[in-house]
């Protein structure tokens, strides 16, 4: 098992102090690499006055006014610290907004580790037997699980129970089982219906929001939900998450309306502060956008090379600073069951030769690779000899 002893820029060290170019990025959050000076310096800046204060205050709401600038969908919002809290708070909403109970959410996507969120979940979640899991059977009934980039299955479940339908929650970019991208309408028909079901359409944009730019997903497709959640990459690292979106279904929290939400450390001056510097620093230099989009491309086109090499047909995508190709022949996957068809063997194979070149990728293929803003063109390079070596047995 590999072990992290410490981190620089695009790099993980182990124990031993071997140097490892890493992909993982804590799996999403350091858009801008480990120790970022910008982030990491003069923390006691931020630390002068305390980590936490139990009360709003301004930069608090600055910060709230600075997302909304970017992502107008979020009238209000509220902060929290994970993503899962995000995700629960804004199912907890929808809830309270419609008076019903079912959540309609799709294999393979991942909004954290909740009870209802665990439902044939992507990312590492393990979710095959549910009552096995841990997840209570009134949890199981009040969700139905549904194909992503599958209008008829969501129509199936709407035939039935859309009645009783709260909310749709969807990953709109998918990065929990690979890299999905939505087919064209599938975002624009969870729209329409859920506005003709009276039901709240959720987007959950924890890994796509900064990570595939200001707007996120959202405004780069032209889609605007009732609810938005974002996570982790907001602070740089530092635990702060946000969920919000339409004013009048977010009325219904407390202490105007009769749902509650809580969290001690929700908003506190520190990640607030965090997020602040992370902003700061994406606003002022889009060329890091630029950057980090052009290194991604360059190394999915090298590992495209490097299959073709072999003979071997796997479809390798690259959106923004996102990198994902699956050891699974032919198009890039559209759904969980495809996805899952990749070969594991292969790919677990894959990854502990990478790790014995230097290169440090998730673990679990439902998993991206993530670039950053310290990584280059020679930590790309270094990356495609590492992969000529993992292939060697291949054809
Ligand atoms: N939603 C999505 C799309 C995620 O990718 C994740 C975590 N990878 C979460 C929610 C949960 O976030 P957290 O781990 O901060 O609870």
């Amino acid at each position: 098992m590999f072990v992290q002893a410490g981190a620089r820029g695009a790099y993980a060290y182990d124990e031993d102090g071997r140097e490892y170019v890493d992909y993982v990025m804590a799996y999403g959050p350091l858009l801008l690499g480990h120790t970022y000076p910008a982030l990491t310096g003069n923390l006691d800046e931020l630390a002068r006055e305390g980590f936490v204060w139990g009360s709003t205050h301004p930069s608090e709401i600055r910060l709230a006014e600075r997302i909304r600038s970017h992502l107008p969908s979020m009238e209000r919002m509220r902060f929290v610290t994970t993503g899962t809290e995000a995700m629960m708070s804004a199912v907890r909403v929808a809830r309270a907004y419609t008076g019903r109970s079912l959540i309609l959410k799709f294999a393979g996507n991942y909004h954290g580790h909740s009870d209802f969120a665990l439902l044939d979940a992507g990312a590492s979640a393990h979710t095959g037997d549910a009552r096995a899991g841990g997840i209570p059977d009134g949890v199981v009934a009040d969700v139905a699980v549904c194909r992503y980039n599958d209008l008829a299955s969501v129509d199936e479940v709407l035939r039935e129970r859309g009645a009783d339908l709260a909310a749709i929650a969807v990953e709109p970019i998918v990065g929990n089982m690979g890299y999905v991208a939505p087919l064209p309408g599938f975002l624009e028909g969870l729209r329409e219906r859920t506005r003709r079901c009276g039901a709240v359409l959720i987007f959950d944009e924890v890994i796509t929001w900064l990570r595939l730019g200001l707007g996120g997903a959202q405004v780069r497709l032209g889609v605007a939900p009732d609810l938005t959640t974002l996570g982790k990459i907001m602070g740089g690292g530092a635990p702060i998450a946000a969920f919000g979106g339409n004013a009048e279904v977010m009325s219904v929290l407390a202490p105007d309306g009769p749902a509650f939400t809580g969290g001690t450390h929700g908003g506190n001056p520190f990640c607030v502060g965090m997020a602040h510097r992370v902003l700061d620093v994406l606003e002022r230099r889009p060329e890091l956008y630029d950057g980090m989009r052009v290194l991604a491309r360059r190394l999915a086109d090298g590992l495209s090379r490097a299959f073709a090499a072999k003979g071997l047909s796997y479809a390798v995508v690259a959106d923004e600073s996102i990198v994902d190709f699956k050891f699974r022949p032919g198009a890039p996957a559209r759904d969980y069951d495809e996805a899952r068809s990749a070969d594991r063997a292969a790919y677990a194979a894959y990854y502990h030769a990478m790790l014995a070149g230097g290169i440090l990728l998730p673990p679990s293929q439902n998993e991206v690779m993530f670039l950053s803003a310290a990584h280059t063109g020679s930590d790309v390079d270094r990356t495609l000899e590492a992969v000529e070596d993992a292939l060697a047995p291949h054809g």
